[in-house]
């Protein structure tokens, strides 16, 4: 078939084929330790279900308007102005069908043909692929373990071409679990702003966060900063709130009124009674994710004491998200043989670090139980064993 060359060139994702194989797996009965939830294990809270289902008993069932609820927006921009310290007017948010349907519609808007796009690297596997499919060419920098998977200014600075347009930050970090420091992140959006790149700050892990380390909203460093930044959040990882398909941008009024029309003519406003649960989880009580926030602590500490204990592995310690992920190369295996075997032999699922841009690690969620992740180290430590 004739198909248009950028979607054509979009490859299935490689993590397709250890998860299909797990669950396949699993619905056959086997017994399988999984580590490949990319989603809060809780329920959404029910104080927030109650106000959609109240929402669509009260006739919640027409389109919103394509922005999103007024309400919402409005909510979205007290907590901005409240919670991060950035001072967006409600015009400024666009809210969409997730998060992801954000980063999709601002690099839609934002690249031209050629446009440079730097992203970080062990970076989440939908970025390169949406800047390609935007027309705009992805640029990988690369953080090492030394420096706790994250980039230095020096090589940010490296990478900059006078095609650079965006750079992509993402702290705390899906697949490596860290999170800028402060000083950290105002001397990378320097470097930034000096060479004229609008930053897309994606912090939907932005309240889990641990050892007392902070997450900081970038385009809250300076007013330079903030007039070049595009702050991307939403309710599926604080809110547990995955499959509602709700999340939001704020930034320029002229990217959200070029977003807005994009939307507008591919999707429109997101679910309508589905907002209502969104203005619930922000105007709410909070209880419920420092609840959720704490089990997942507890799980970290344990994960990542068993995981530095095996021979082989080392692992930069994971201050955010829900991810830990270890570098595997002492091993000897690349990240999809690693993961192939160990389900294979231990039916232990785990994401390759291959389509993140690092294939000598690989991701362990603890979005999962702790007898889980307990049963599955106990593998582990037998597969690592075996190997050496
Ligand atoms: C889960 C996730 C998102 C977006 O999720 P939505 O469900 O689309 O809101 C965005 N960025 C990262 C890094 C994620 O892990």
């Amino acid at each position: 078939m004739d198909l248009n060359e950028r979607v054509a060139g979009i490859p299935p994702s490689l993590t397709l084929a250890v998860d299909a194989k797990a669950k396949a797996m699993a619905a056959a009965g086997e017994n399988i330790c999984g580590f490949g939830a990319g989603e809060p294990d809780f329920d959404t809270p029910e104080h927030i279900k109650e106000a959609a289902t109240k929402a669509l008993r009260e006739g919640k069932t027409k389109y919103a308007p394509n922005d999103g609820i007024m309400e919402l927006r409005v909510a979205i921009a007290d907590k901005l102005a409240s919670e991060n310290k950035l001072a967006y007017k409600p015009e400024q948010v666009l809210v969409s069908n997730g998060a992801k349907h954000s980063l999709f519609n601002i690099f839609m808007a934002l690249c031209r043909d050629g446009d440079e796009v730097v992203i970080p690297a062990p970076y989440w596997l939908s970025y390169p692929e949406m800047v390609r499919v935007a027309g705009g060419k992805p640029v990988f920098v690369k953080g090492s373990d030394g420096s706790g998977l994250k980039i230095t200014p020096a090589a940010l600075k490296a990478a900059i071409t006078p095609r650079s347009k965006v750079l992509v930050l993402n702290s705390p970090s899906n697949p490596t679990g860290t999170v800028y420091a402060r000083a950290e992140l105002a001397a990378l959006a320097e470097v930034a702003v000096q060479h004229g790149l609008y930053i897309v700050s994606d912090e939907i892990y932005e309240r889990m966060v641990y050892d007392g380390v902070e997450a900081t909203s970038v385009g809250a460093l300076s007013p330079e900063i903030f007039k070049r930044t595009i702050t991307v959040n939403g309710f599926s990882k604080p809110y547990a709130m995955t499959g509602w398909r709700l999340g939001y941008f704020a930034g320029p009024l002229e990217l959200v009124k070029a977003c807005s029309a994009l939307q507008s003519h591919s999707t429109s406003a997101p679910n309508t009674f589905a907002q209502y649960g969104g203005i619930a989880a922000l105007r709410g009580p909070q209880d419920c994710v420092d609840r959720m926030v704490k089990a997942f602590d507890e799980r970290r500490q344990y994960l990542h004491r068993r995981l530095t204990a095996l021979r082989g592995l080392t692992c930069v310690r994971p201050t955010g998200a829900f991810y830990a992920f270890p570098n595997i190369a002492g091993t000897g295996l690349a990240s999809l043989d690693f993961a192939a075997r160990l389900l294979e032999q231990e039916k232990v699922a785990v994401v390759p670090g291959l389509p993140f841009g690092a294939d000598d690690h690989v991701r362990f969620s603890y979005a999962c139980s702790l007898a889980n992740i307990e049963e599955g180290m106990n593998r582990l430590e037998r597969f690592v064993k075996r190997l050496a």
